[in-house]
């Protein structure tokens, strides 16, 4: 009789899980493990909204596992130490994970291989339809222009997604039972939050599938018209694999080739993370930038309060759903980074400490990519928060919606002219 831990990380789905699949191809007894990291809970990678959607997915998983004849194993403390402890306690000969490519999953990684001693730590390449290194340059790296790497891209041969197991066998070991969201981060949610967990992401992917993508080339960026997929958290916390919607997509269906082209950005993001794991903190392509430290002007920002309608309904929706829409999300890092010249790193820790999607690669890299200390090869563009919302809310509707003020007295004038704005960003930049 042999036994095989899985340790369930942020990929949490029975369908197209390559750690699962293989453990339970090579083991008698399966034990689905997940512990509730406190580094993780506790500090400055999570936040409340996060928090009940992991729930949502943990009591998800479980209920699937249940159907499935045996349970999810909870833990709660270093995941180190609580895998070793269930691997001794049912005597398991190898540990299956999923490959991390932050600085922290990569640690862990290292001190559970060291930890386990003898015992097989088996990773698998889980979280991107193209993981990291099977697309490089010709001289082995990884590409840091996005063009070219999508057109190798969209030439990669995916593997053939992986069916969920039938039955999974546990051996003799308490369960425990999934945290609530209280649990593992506690605090003051959004109140539109949506329901994690894999059922979900299934039913939600195949809707947008049959009915959503097809208008996504034309009308992604109408802001009021909410006509992405909102699978971004689904993804994060590996509910849907992205290996599954590249394959499942019909690439001659209208919207399909424009909405792969965006998961192809997160698995570029993803190989610039894996090359360089510090980009979470330092810049890429650094212009030495002297950031202002303006702590009312921040202050505005984060409470949507600048005076420019469309920065103010982006992050006043971030704050009432713990998600926000991609081109707002571009128009807000663009006003702090540039028209404030604010460290993008307040920026990307606000976005860390609200949205329900929040990503190590997605979030660091678009806000380098903002700032123009990352991958974009037009560094110095700022966008007109202006011109922006009249192209992409001509009817403000979506301000409408976020800025229940907007038109009375009582919303503020802006924190910073345009103009002024724009010579000051431009002085900063050419003085490097
Ligand atoms: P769709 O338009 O339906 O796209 C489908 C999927 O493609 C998304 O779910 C996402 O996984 C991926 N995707 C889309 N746009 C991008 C992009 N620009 N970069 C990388 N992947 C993309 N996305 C996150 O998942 N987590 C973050 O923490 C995050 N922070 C961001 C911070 C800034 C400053 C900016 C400009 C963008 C950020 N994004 C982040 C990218 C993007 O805004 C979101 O992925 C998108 O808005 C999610 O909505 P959706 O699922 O409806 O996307």
């Amino acid at each position: 009789m042999t036994t095989a831990v899985v340790l369930f990380t942020r990929d949490l789905r029975l369908h197209d899980n390559p750690a699962l699949h293989a453990a339970v191809n090579g083991a008698d007894e399966i034990v689905p493990l997940f512990v509730v990291d406190e580094v993780i809970a506790g500090g400055r990678f999570t936040n409340p909204n996060r928090a009940a959607f992991l729930a949502d997915c943990l009591r998800d998983l479980d209920e699937s596992l249940r159907k499935r004849d045996t349970r999810l194993v909870v833990r709660h403390g270093d995941p180190v130490v609580e895998t070793c402890s269930v691997v001794q306690a049912v005597g398991a000969a190898s540990v299956h994970v999923a490959e991390d490519y932050s600085r922290y999953g990569m640690r862990r990684e290292r001190r559970l291989r060291d930890a386990l001693g003898s015992v097989e730590l088996i990773t698998h390449a889980s979280h991107a339809a193209v993981p990291p290194g099977s697309v490089t340059t010709t001289g082995g790296a990884s590409f840091s222009v996005f063009t070219p790497y999508y057109r190798r891209w969209a030439q990669e041969r995916l593997r053939d997604p992986l069916p969920a197991p039938r039955r999974l066998k546990l051996p003799k070991i308490a369960a425990g039972r999934p945290p609530s969201a209280a649990e593992i981060c506690d605090g003051l949610r959004s109140r539109a939050l949506p329901t994690g967990g894999e059922q979900v992401a299934r039913r939600l992917a195949q809707r947008w599938y049959s009915r959503g993508v097809a208008g996504y080339d034309d009308g992604h960026d109408a802001l009021a018209d909410d006509a992405t997929s909102r699978l971004s958290p689904y993804l994060h916390f590996g509910c849907i694999s992205a290996t599954e919607l590249v394959a499942r997509a019909d690439r001659r269906a209208g919207g399909v080739e424009a909405f792969l082209r965006q998961l192809a950005w997160r698995d570029f993001f993803q190989q610039v993370l894996a090359e360089h794991p510090d980009v979470v903190d330092r810049d890429l392509r650094t212009h030495h930038d002297r950031w202002r430290k303006p702590i009312r002007e921040i202050e505005a920002w984060r409470e949507g309060k600048t005076g420019y309608p469309l920065v103010d309904a982006g992050m006043r929706q971030l704050r009432d759903e713990g998600w926000m829409h991609n081109r707002a999300r571009l128009v807000v890092g663009s006003f702090l980074t540039k028209h404030l010249y604010v460290d993008w790193r307040v920026g990307a820790q606000h976005f860390t400490d609200w949205l329900v999607d929040a990503d190590v690669a997605n979030n660091t890299l678009n806000w380098q990519w903002v700032a123009g200390t990352g991958t974009d090869s037009r560094p110095n563009r700022m966008l007109n928060p202006v011109l922006q919302q009249q192209r992409y809310d001509p009817d403000l509707a979506y301000v409408r919606r976020h800025v229940p003020e907007f038109g009375t007295p009582s919303y503020p004038e802006p924190i910073v002219e345009h103009a002024e704005a724009v010579a000051r960003f431009k002085a900063a930049r050419s003085s490097k």
